[in-house]
């Protein structure tokens, strides 16, 4: 299965060229099955704003306070009463989502679901599209662009991109001073063949981190718990996989657990809609281990291959969510020992050098299994992909390049190093 999303032979082929391997078959049949993500603001904090806009798709009547009223109370659901699942309507049913108002789309958007097999179009935007405007693009790129010399103060000028596109200090200067000494001794012709050292030390970088997600179909249901704070993309990406996984023909289900907002619940109903995918909520202010319980429990008792649960990124108190979130990961492991399978953080790629201390934190309390970092497509600086890799070897799972569902990728090390530095920059 890991070869569905990652297409390896693809990759393999085209390592050198960059071109052939990205954006493919299954994107372009998402994008058109499925064109536009909910909550599309354009903008990172207006999330209550997306919630309330997801959770009213046109032909179905808004959920959000009261919605979250008619589920059955916490204390009402053990053990007796069938947990609170919100059934999909048929995916026909479905009418297209709201437009998102972010950047402009390039390929055409079908006004109905119903077309669902277009003709696979090449050329779709891919990292290298998403990734063009990043702060490490620009930079290095302006850099390379320049023709410049070969001495020590391209080396420093390198030293100032790395560092402003949030690579962090330590893995800059482990990367800069490694090419010093390579350059010292007399390996490089010129800048280009700078330019490609370093980005294969990148690749270096992240290849052993770049490991895609297998899910054990042992495991009835694989679960997933997504953890991260708040507004990093957590219920967008669950989003994004519930759409991916049930294109691969698993069953699915997903869990509320993040019910400290009534929009949080809605937004991910929102979801579980548009992709025919069953979620399991509980009314605001539920027990968020309770919702875990109660979906798990509904997961096995259906035979379900797939549970994600979405969990709140802020509480009262940042104990309180460590708390919670370790609670969680109790409950689950009541029902299945060995879950959740993965518990997977969300960072968001603009945080820069942040994103190490929120990873701390998290996987002190709860054991981060996996990443995946969103936000890479557009203002993101997209370096400090590179610091996680560095300082704690974590998987990166994912990574999201857009506000849409097919914009996550399985993290693929050398697409993302050519998507920051193409590599006619040293041809240039
Ligand atoms: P949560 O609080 O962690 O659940 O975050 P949300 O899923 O609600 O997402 C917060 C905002 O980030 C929303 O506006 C999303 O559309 C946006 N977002 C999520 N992932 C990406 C991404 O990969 N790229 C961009 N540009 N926006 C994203
Ligand atoms: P503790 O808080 O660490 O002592 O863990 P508990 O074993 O008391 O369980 C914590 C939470 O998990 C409870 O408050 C419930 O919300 C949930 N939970 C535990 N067992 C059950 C159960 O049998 N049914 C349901 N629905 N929830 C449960
Ligand atoms: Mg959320």
């Amino acid at each position: 299965m890991a070869s569905f999303f990652r297409r390896k032979k693809d990759k393999d082929a085209a390592a050198g060229s960059g071109e052939t391997r990205k954006g493919g078959l299954d994107i372009e049949a998402l994008a058109a099955a499925f064109p536009k993500a909910p909550g599309s603001t354009g903008t990172v904090p207006a999330r209550e704003d997306g919630a309330a806009e997801a959770a009213a798709p046109p032909e179905t009547p808004p959920r959000d306070q009261d919605g979250a009223t008619e589920a059955v109370p916490a204390a009402a659901v053990v053990e007796a009463a069938p947990p609170a699942v919100t059934e999909p309507p048929p995916a026909a049913a479905l009418a297209p989502p709201p437009a998102p108002a972010a950047a402009p789309e390039p390929e055409p958007s079908p006004s109905s679901p119903a077309q669902e097999k277009p003709a696979a179009a090449p050329g779709k935007p891919g990292w290298r599209e998403r990734l063009r405007g990043s702060g490490f693009a620009r930079g290095l790129g302006g850099l390379f662009s320049r023709n410049p010399k070969l001495d020590d103060d391209l080396l420093d000028e390198i030293e100032t991109a790395l560092i402003t596109a949030d690579v962090g200090v330590t893995a800059t200067t482990e990367l800069v001073e490694q090419l010093r000494k390579r350059m010292k001794a007399r390996e490089f012709a010129d800048a280009a063949a700078l330019l490609a050292a370093l980005r294969a030390e990148l690749v270096a970088l992240l290849q052993p981190v770049a490991k895609p997600l297998a899910i054990d179909a042992a495991a009835k249901p694989f679960v997933v718990l997504t953890v991260g704070v708040n507004g990093v993309g957590k219920t967008t990406t669950i989003g994004k996989l519930a759409k991916r996984y049930k294109d691969e023909g698993r069953g699915l289900m997903l869990a509320a657990g993040d019910t400290f907002r009534a929009a949080a619940v809605a937004q991910l109903q929102a979801w579980g809609e548009r992709n025919g995918v069953a979620v399991v909520a509980q009314g605001q202010n539920a027990d968020a281990a309770s919702v875990a319980f109660d979906a798990l429990q509904a997961a096995k008792a259906r035979g379900v291959d797939v549970l994600i649960a979405d969990t709140a990124g802020r509480l009262h108190t940042q104990q309180g969510l460590m708390a919670e979130l370790g609670k969680i990961r109790r409950v689950l492991g009541k029902i299945d020992p060995t879950a959740p399978h993965e518990v997977l953080m969300v960072i968001d790629g603009t945080t820069g050098q942040n994103a190490l201390s929120q990873l701390r934190q998290f996987h002190a309390a709860v054991n981060v299994t996996g990443l995946v970092v969103t936000k890479l497509d557009g203002s993101a600086k997209g370096g400090v992909v590179f610091a996680l890799a560095r300082e704690f070897g974590i998987p990166i799972r994912y990574a999201g390049i857009g506000e849409r569902p097919e914009d996550l990728r399985v993290f693929d090390a050398e697409a993302f190093v050519e998507a920051l530095l193409p590599d006619e920059l040293g041809r240039a």
